[in-house]
């Protein structure tokens, strides 16, 4: 008969109690599951039952969440619980201790057993290294090691302290405390009263020692090593030092003389520093303090009384997450656990500014694209254009090099239940596009069931102490889960990288309103948590902020530029092709940057891609280079120069240049910028709708507008939000009446394009002498009135709206029909409920998006506001109609009048009978707030 073997193996949750105890919390999450496939949004009573989902947080360990759900909470739990195990490499047979006395205990027989004759010294020993080398030499060091090396090298033993002190994680003079006053109680061991030396009480046997002098390989000719000096002092920079290991010294010698330690013995540890090189670590002298006993209270009093001598390494502390006093050398070199090799690696600055760039909420997107100058963390996801690590991937990563739990997203399914059921998201969000979920269902059923449900995602950022320092809740939702995970993630991440940016935001500014934008902030909490890294950035360290000299002011002074911020360009080389980026399309640019020293003349090359892809418009890039990139068309190229804003992130880039670099100053340098457009794809928008349609919608956008000119005999015409001209410029292809044409926009770019096409095509129709119309091109906002095109023929509107948000799209059309009162007016705007058409067409042949509710992105274009559904459209204009006294008609292009309706729908107001005196209220002459930027005859093109 099989005993039965539940006492034999613990359960998974004992494993993992025994070594996490209380900081392992369960979350146990209840979720309905249709029994069978009934409609979720129905208000019926329904066949459901409760299952469960668990999730498993070890703060600073792990999260994790079972992948299924069960139908016993228990069995969540522990299925959670190993898969923690699982991924933590967790042997259920190693007996750690549960409580700190039977750790100190072990602690003790753990240093007596490194030195036991039986055990010393095998390959697997973990001092096996420090240990051959110390038996090398002579006199009274003859095989002492220092006792920090059993910090680096013994897992074991930082386990048991952390057991003994939790505060041990943080603090490595506290483990050696902890360590020495074990030793002091270790059998056979022995360590001195003045410094940190640990060595066997007995001499070891000649054959131990031989057999320790076989296992070491030695070093035959001394090793240099580089590395960095991060002074504890913020005025003073990071600067590069040469360790030099000779055979016969310990290694830790030559730390201790770059460090003023008083010995090898007093300079501590850190933890290794940065993932991707297995040995980089902090060594930093020991301050002046005596380890009365065991109890690490006495070492915390101690050492408040005598701050003078130990003042904190910001820079150091704040890059390992450990208290680090002193100066600090940063360095790759080191016995690893059980190697009797010396592990060497250079670090040096860059080495340094990248580890800081990384912690950055943008750095490891920086890195990952290879750009650290130039990529900046774009403001919208859209899957299939997002190239690197996702949004959620790179919250995380910043959650854990700051030192946080990992975030907790919670995505909740939001039911699109029909209006007539009514549905939290449609009542909340009435008339608005958010609820065009509950929209779509009551106008057509087809696509209500190809959309079932929308997500949610709520995110949650904690401290490793599981208090909550942010809060992020949105009113968006998204058709799929994780399209809802990762725009929250990117949300939360902007947030942090704009904190970043101004970090000395004084404390009030925190205290967000919820309704503003979603983010609660914690701020006790929150500052608590970034106090090291506030100290590190923060100006509050005074000083010069035009010098180079502390990493205070890295990001904080790139201040927000305006959208229409405009780089000035020298050097343009090459033809106009006519095809330039625009918003919402892909650039693909070749660039380099240099540094350039204004008074040694010295240029310096930081970076350089031959190929580098970006959205124009989605804040993918450094502001200066996208709109470097917007002036030119495909082939040219151009050079700019922008300010040495952000030295941290040079010298990250810089690489082998960095020693060159450590001491310059803003004022003295600017970055060089020379950048080559080499390929542009076209916006999405205009690329799913070219195709499906044949013409392009925008061409029937055209001849749509014709076919009105021409049965209106119009001979003006204003076109609102002209963009770069693409109507304005099809009418002159056109035989029409017009006589005089005008577009305004609140785009200078886009202005500047429109007028150099006109200018081309005007010229030419000149010289065939054909008639030619005059044209005007204005600055300003279609929201303000100005008296100059009053009472036009025709006004048209084309794809503008939905550009700007739905009060001020609102304000226009009040504007439009009690003020300048053209005589028709033809609005354009995408058709919401035709969208799953387009996308499906445009990316016919991607796997992944040819599931039924698959899109890139929620609406056709980044920069659109809304899109709105065939009613949401309709009472819109019905009502404006309605209140000037226009009649409205609705039509479209791109497929029909059907279900769903066309993929543009249009609006034609008519100006019915007017009440007179009216007339002459509008034209008055004084109301002229628009900048006229081109005039066709006596036109001269507008630069830059
Ligand atoms: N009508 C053009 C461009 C559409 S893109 C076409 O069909 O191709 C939308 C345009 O609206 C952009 O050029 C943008 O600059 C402009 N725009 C947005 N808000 C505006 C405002 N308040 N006043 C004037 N133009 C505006
Ligand atoms: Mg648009």
């Amino acid at each position: 008969v099989a005993m039965p073997t539940a006492t034999a193996t613990p359960t998974p949750k004992a494993v993992i109690h025994q070594r996490y105890g209380a900081k392992a919390v369960y979350r146990v999450d209840e979720v309905r599951e249709a029994v069978d496939g009934v409609c979720p949004g129905l208000a019926l009573p329904q066949s459901t039952r409760c299952v469960y989902r668990c999730q498993l947080d070890i703060p600073g360990v792990l999260s994790v969440s079972t992948p299924g759900t069960f139908v016993r909470k228990k069995d969540a739990e522990q299925a959670a619980a190993q898969i923690a195990i699982e991924k933590l490499g967790i042997q259920p047979t190693s007996n750690i201790p549960n409580t700190p006395e039977e750790a100190w205990e072990e602690l003790i027989s753990r240093i007596s057993y490194f030195f036991t004759d039986e055990n010393f010294p095998t390959s697997s020993h973990p001092l096996v290294g420090h240990l051959s080398v110390t038996l090398r030499r002579t006199g009274d060091f003859l095989g002492k090691i220092p006792i920090s090396a059993i910090i680096a090298c013994d897992v074991k033993v930082h386990t048991l302290c952390k057991i003994i002190d939790p505060k041990a994680e943080f603090d490595p003079l506290l483990v050696l405390s902890m360590i020495y006053n074990a030793a002091k109680q270790s059998p056979g061991v022995s360590v001195s009263n003045r410094n940190f030396w640990i060595q066997s009480q007995r001499p070891y046997s000649p054959e131990a020692v031989d057999l320790a002098l076989q296992c070491w390989s030695g070093i035959s000719d001394p090793i240099r090593v580089e590395a960095v000096l991060i002074p504890c002092a913020m005025e003073d920079g990071p600067k590069m030092v040469s360790l030099n290991i000779s055979e016969n010294e310990h290694y830790m010698g030559d730390i201790a003389l770059k460090l003023s330690a008083t010995d090898p013995s007093h300079v501590l540890v850190s933890r290794t520093v940065d993932k991707a090189s297995s040995e980089m670590r902090f060594y930093f002298p020991a301050p002046d303090v005596q380890f009365v006993s065991d109890l690490s209270k006495q070492l915390v009093d101690d050492r408040e009384n005598r701050n003078m001598n130990c003042i904190i390494n910001k820079r150091a502390s704040y890059i390992s997450g450990q208290t680090i006093y002193g100066d600090a050398v940063l360095a790759n070199v080191g016995y690893t656990r059980r190697d009797t090799e010396l592990q060497t690696d250079h670090v040096n600055l860059c080495t340094y500014y990248r580890i800081l760039l990384r912690k950055l909420p943008d750095g490891i997107y920086k890195i990952s694209k290879d750009s650290i100058l130039v990529a900046e963390l774009p403001c919208v996801y859209a899957r299939t254009s997002w190239k690197g690590p996702s949004p959620r991937d790179l919250l995380c990563s910043f959650c854990r090099l700051q030192r946080l739990s990992e975030p907790y997203f919670a995505a909740n399914r939001v039911s699109a239940s029909c209006n007539v059921l009514g549905s939290a998201v449609g009542s909340e969000e009435m008339g608005s596009a958010k609820a065009t979920a509950g929209n779509q269902c009551a106008n057509d059923g087809r696509i209500a069931k190809e959309n079932p449900d929308m997500f949610k995602c709520s995110v949650k950022i904690y401290s490793k102490k599981r208090d909550l320092l942010l809060e992020y809740s949105t009113d968006y939702s998204w058709s799929k889960e994780t399209d809802a995970i990762q725009n929250s993630a990117l949300k939360v991440l902007i947030w942090f990288n704009r904190y970043f940016k101004q970090l000395n935001t004084p404390v009030e500014k925190l205290y967000l309103p919820k309704s503003t934008d979603g983010f609660t902030i914690y701020p006790n909490i929150f500052l608590q948590e970034f106090a090291m890294c506030l100290s590190v950035y923060g100006k509050t360290s005074g000083g010069d902020s035009r010098t180079c000299s502390a990493v205070g002011y890295f990001s904080m002074d790139t201040s927000y530029q305006q959208l229409e911020s405009s780089a000035f360009l020298t050097d343009i080389d090459g033809q106009d092709s006519g095809v330039f980026p625009s918003h919402g399309s892909l650039a693909c640019i070749s660039y380099s940057v240099h540094l350039f020293m204004k008074d040694s003349r010295k240029r310096y090359l930081l970076e350089v891609n031959n190929e580098f892809e970006f959205e124009i418009g989605a804040g993918a890039v450094r502001n200066q280079l996208e709109s470097c990139a917007t002036q030119l068309s495909v082939n040219q190229s151009a050079c700019f120069v922008d300010q040495l804003s952000d030295r941290d992130l040079s010298l990250a880039a810089a690489c082998e240049l960095s020693l060159d670099l450590s001491k310059i100053c803003r004022d003295s340098c600017v970055l060089e910028f020379s950048v080559k457009v080499l390929q542009v794809t076209e916006p999405l928008e205009d690329r799913m709708e070219k195709a499906l349609f044949n013409p392009p919608l925008s061409k029937q956008r055209v001849e749509f507008a014709v076919r009105h000119i021409n049965q209106l005999h119009a001979t003006t015409l204003v076109d609102f939000g002209c963009g770069s001209g693409s109507l304005l410029d099809s009418l002159l292809e056109h035989p029409t009446t017009l006589e005089k044409i005008v577009g305004v926009d609140i785009s200078r770019k886009g202005l500047t394009r429109a007028a150099k096409s006109l200018h081309q095509k005007l010229s030419k129709k000149l010289l065939l002498q054909t008639s030619v119309p005059t044209a005007v091109l204005y600055h300003g906002s279609v929201t303000d009135f100005d008296s100059r095109l009053y009472g036009f023929d025709i006004g048209t509107c084309l794809e503008v709206i939905e550009h700007v948000e739905e009060d001020q799209a609102s304000l226009f059309g009040n504007v439009v029909l009690s003020s300048f009162c053209p005589a028709v007016l033809i609005v354009s705007t995408p058709n919401y409920e035709y969208n799953p058409i387009l996308q499906r067409s445009a990316l016919p042949n991607k796997e992944e998006e040819q599931e039924q509710d698959a899109g890139p992105c929620k609406f056709r274009n980044h920069d659109h506001k809304f899109e709105w559904t065939r009613s949401q459209f309709q009472r819109w204009a019905t009502r404006l109609a309605a209140s000037h006294n226009y009649s409205v008609e609705f039509s479209g292009v791109g497929g029909s009048s059907d279900e769903p309706g066309y993929a543009s729908q249009i609006a034609v107001f008519r100006r019915m009978a007017r009440n007179q005196g009216e007339s002459s209220l509008n034209e008055d002459d004084s109301h002229q707030p628009y900048e006229v930027l081109w005039e066709w005859p006596n036109a001269s093109i507008p630069s830059h």
